[in-house]
């Protein structure tokens, strides 16, 4: 027997909302949504297959850790898919826009993680720019892929490219005016906020779960810093006392993915019903965003987080990779900077309009981390 929490229904943006329109006119499909084929167009460009090569947390190519079974970022971005798909159908939201906006929220990202990132954004602050993955994805979306004779980009619905921009953070108008189009004063629909805390849901247990495979976290130190990881494993312990240590974790950590899920859901719920929000238009202007964890789940997920940081993604044991992440993308930058001759016929083409620091990192942006480590293999022997 399934349990609906049906938000009222106006809260779901319509298959045949104004936010389903594109950019360049297209007629309609006689049996598929615009946002079935956003996913679809998403899912077939090169950008998502490139997800496959590049690092989420743990580098392929690099460190001892290095298993098959790591995720990679289109594994990551599959998970917030499932995650997000099921919390929006449940209530009663639009399950297709909101798998679009999941299977595109980090094809914006550099090689090598956020190490990459954040190389790649000092090296364009040395220029007077930023690097900022949202709006990079936004670029490859609407100018980088090209499948189409008559334009470029993916033209995809603006409810997908307004949430390719404001799922995780808002941009000032004041800041922002090329972003016009994209509502800035006012929050997106639920379907773009759900994907920030399904896409945290989904790394936070699924990097506990590496972090585990891989050796760099004990049971023990995850149980003294995580309340509720500890009180999980603990019924589980009890329930199944001659299991095998992995199989009583991983039934723990399902059931962490799930309590963050449903707490998710019911928080969601009730918020909608305390600030009485019946339109897209109230929660638009809200005043706060409505996907959010109760206060008690809020802060078991801050402790994960925090845990993580400190014994994972900052701790020694992934110094060498980041340094190494750091030195390649930081001068790989510099040498293409340098001499503009290395960069394909294609980005040299972008330098008059997007200016050469731009132009470099967009090329460099777009990397996967094999790729990256080939090119400035071939960079440093010329
Ligand atoms: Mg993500």
């Amino acid at each position: 027997m399934s349990r609906l929490l049906n938000l009222p229904p106006a809260l779901a943006v319509p298959d045949s909302s104004p936010l389903s329109a594109r950019a360049h006119q297209e007629p309609a499909h006689p049996y598929r949504t615009n946002f079935v084929r956003d996913s679809a167009r998403i899912l077939h460009s090169r950008a998502f297959r490139r997800l496959a090569g590049k690092t989420q947390v743990f580098s392929r190519n690099l460190g001892a850790e290095t298993s098959d079974h790591l995720r990679s970022r289109l594994t990551h971005t599959l998970e917030v898919a499932q995650i997000a798909r099921s919390i929006a159908a449940v209530l009663g939201l639009n399950a297709n826009l909101t798998e679009a906006l999941a299977l595109v929220h980090d094809i914006g990202h550099p090689p090598y993680g956020h190490a990459g990132e954040k190389a790649l954004d000092s090296a364009l602050r040395a220029h007077g720019l930023t690097f900022d993955h949202n709006l990079h994805a936004l670029r490859i979306v609407t100018h980088f892929e090209e499948r189409h004779p008559a334009y470029r980009g993916l033209n995809l619905t603006l409810a997908v490219r307004e949430g390719i921009i404001k799922h995780s953070r808002d941009y000032s108008p004041e800041r922002h005016p090329d972003l016009e189009e994209y509502f800035l004063s006012q929050f997106p629909p639920l379907e773009a906020q759900l994907i920030d805390l399904a896409d945290e849901i989904a790394y936070l247990t699924a990097d506990l779960d590496d972090g585990f495979d891989s050796g760099l976290l004990s049971l023990d130190s995850v149980r003294a810093s995580v309340p509720l990881f500890r009180s999980l494993h603990d019924s589980v312990l009890a329930a199944y006392p001659a299991a095998v240590p992995r199989l009583i974790r991983t039934e723990a950590l399902k059931r962490l993915l799930n309590a963050f899920v449903t707490d998710l859901m019911e928080s969601l719920a009730h918020q909608v019903r305390e600030l009485r929000i019946e339109t897209i238009d109230d929660l638009r202007h809200a005043p706060r965003r409505l996907v959010a964890f109760s206060p008690p789940i809020e802060a078991e997920r801050a402790s994960l987080k925090k845990y993580l940081y400190q014994n994972l993604y900052l701790s020694p044991d992934m110094e060498q990779v980041h340094d190494h992440a750091t030195h390649i993308v930081t001068s790989l930058f510099n040498s293409i900077f340098q001499n503009p001759a290395l960069l394909p016929a294609d980005h040299q083409a972008e330098i008059p309009s997007e200016g050469l620091a731009r132009t470099v990192a967009d090329y460099i942006a777009g990397m996967t981390d094999n790729f990256i480590e080939h090119a400035w293999r071939t960079v440093k022997k010329n």
